[in-house]
């Protein structure tokens, strides 16, 4: 199956924050594969802007060795050149007046003109201020936010209201990198292009829900940041939520911005404040291999939660009485996400109590091996009676495309050309982060307030038993985290 491409219109793309992490390992090498797959236009610019003194070919040769390390694709003799021929860098100071009448002068008034925050939250203000006080913003400028959007509820509504004095919602493009996974989209081609789950897909049929993103990396040199944050914050409050979201939203009208947003709106503001008691926090304990949480951060006795399990409920018509579990940490057995949704037993064993349980379950994987299991019971081979037994309907979305299946844009890639062209499907509305927040802060606050220390918990397993608790305690199970 060969993927369509279809090129955006010529842009100016200035990449705030471009000699940083995030523009190195991952925006560069982006643009560069959207280059050679044909989508970026000839004669787009792309300029890296930050603090460092730097010329146009020292930048050059950074993001030469930034493609080279961490993502280059197969290219024609002299497409990198070409590439980088439409590179160039500015200095500019967030906070200062330095360089911004030289980074106005080399943007043009017939491309898209696209400015991506790729720094910390805290010069967001400033960097809009100053996109508006130079004349750089024009009526029709995006912005890209990258996350964390926000602390917690006041502080996201906080950076809403600074980035809202100088651009309206149309023009902010808040990343939330999951939403820009295939398989992530694929939650709704599935659910909403075919007929087969939509009918079942509700509290009547489906028992509970579990989302897992598991890692197997530990906070390693982010640990100062991660710190403050914690996986509430890190993970649940924005990539689960929305695969939450994603998966419970009522069919939007169209598969627009606002209509794929108001829904998944909808579904966070239906969500019941959740029990301390059904949310288990960790933190990973150190083995005879390597050093602990603690080890990686400042505060020998920090309280930072590196893994949560929780479970969440959904007061709709759709959902009440279906509960929703969610669970990601660090430092366990398996790098891998997925959503699992599984059906109730059928009303009626007409085999008898010996053909035991059985039930459908539906498996997403978004992460590795992208692909779908649904778990069907058939008659166990030979003579004997009636057993039953699960087999998987297993399909991975690398082998039912081809090579095409497996060589797909990453979700920076996309989202990148979703906002030049001025698609904000993907990307998080200030209302919907800030229901977000409003969601989690009193589970994170009614830990403060109690002074909850997390469980420690063994690397390379599957979190604090605590965790497994959570479920057994309903008669029901985790699925095993494996790749
Ligand atoms: P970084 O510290 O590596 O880079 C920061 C960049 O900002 C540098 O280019 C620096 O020169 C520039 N900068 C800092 N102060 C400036 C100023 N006053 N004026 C102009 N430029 C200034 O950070 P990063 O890891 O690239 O992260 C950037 C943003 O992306 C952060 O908000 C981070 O939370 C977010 N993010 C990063 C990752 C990642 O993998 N690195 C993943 C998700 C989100």
């Amino acid at each position: 199956m060969v993927s369509r491409v279809i090129p955006v219109d010529t842009f100016d793309l200035v990449i705030f924050g471009g000699t940083g992490d995030l523009a190195r390992r991952k925006i560069l090498p982006g643009l560069f594969r959207r280059y050679c797959a044909g989508q970026m236009p000839p004669e787009a610019q792309i300029i890296g802007a930050a603090r460092s003194e730097m010329t146009d070919d020292e930048y050059r040769a950074f993001v030469r060795e930034a493609v080279d390390e961490f993502g280059s694709t197969p290219h024609e003799p002299g497409q990198f050149d070409a590439f980088l021929g439409r590179v160039g860098y500015q200095r500019v100071d967030a906070k200062g007046s330095d360089g911004w009448e030289d980074l106005g002068a080399r943007l043009r008034d017939d491309a898209v003109r696209a400015f991506y925050f790729s720094v910390g939250p805290a010069l967001f203000g400033d960097l809009a201020e100053r996109l508006r006080t130079f004349g750089l913003a024009t009526q029709d400028t995006r912005i890209v936010v990258e996350k964390p959007f926000g602390h917690d509820l006041q502080s996201a509504r906080a950076l809403n209201r600074e980035l809202a004095e100088h651009f309206n919602e149309g023009q902010i493009y808040r990343i939330d990198h999951y939403l820009g996974k295939e398989t992530v989209q694929n939650l709704m081609a599935v659910r909403f292009g075919n007929m087969l789950f939509e009918p079942l897909w509700n509290a009547q049929h489906v028992d509970h829900i579990q989302i897992t993103v598991a890692e197997t990396v530990g906070v390693g040199g982010r640990g100062g940041y991660y710190d403050k944050s914690g996986a509430m914050r890190d993970m649940i409050q924005n990539h689960l939520m929305q695969l939450l979201c994603l998966i419970a939203m009522e069919p939007p009208a169209r598969f627009e911005p606002d209509s794929v947003r108001d829904e998944k709106l909808k579904v966070i503001r239906a969500l019941d404040p959740v029990e301390p008691h059904h949310v288990v926090r960790g933190q990973y304990a150190a083995d005879e291999n390597q050093p602990g949480y603690r080890a990686h951060v400042e505060d020998p006795r920090s309280t930072t939660e590196s893994f949560v399990a929780l479970k969440a409920h959904i007061s709709n018509w759709r959902w009440a009485g279906t509960p929703f579990y969610l669970r990601t940490g660090k430092m366990l057995r398996a790098r891998t996400s997925e959503i699992a949704v599984v059906f109730k037993d059928a009303p009626h064993s007409i085999f008898g109590a010996e053909a035991g349980r059985h039930r459908n379950m539906l498996a997403i994987r978004l992460q590795p091996n992208e692909g779908m299991t649904l778990d069907v019971t058939i008659k166990e081979p030979g003579p004997g009676g009636m057993r039953l037994v699960d087999v998987p309907l297993d399909m991975s979305f690398a082998d039912a495309l081809g090579p095409d299946g497996a060589d797909m844009p990453d979700a920076y890639e996309r989202l990148i050309m979703d906002v030049i062209r001025g698609n904000q499907t993907l990307f998080m509305r200030g209302d919907e982060v800030e229901a977000a927040w409003a969601w989690t802060d009193p589970i994170i606050e009614s830990w403060a307030r109690r002074g909850d220390v997390p469980k420690p918990y063994d690397p390379g397993g599957s979190g604090p038993d605590d965790a497994l608790m959570l479920m057994h305690r309903d008669g029901r199970r985790w699925r095993d985290i494996k790749a």
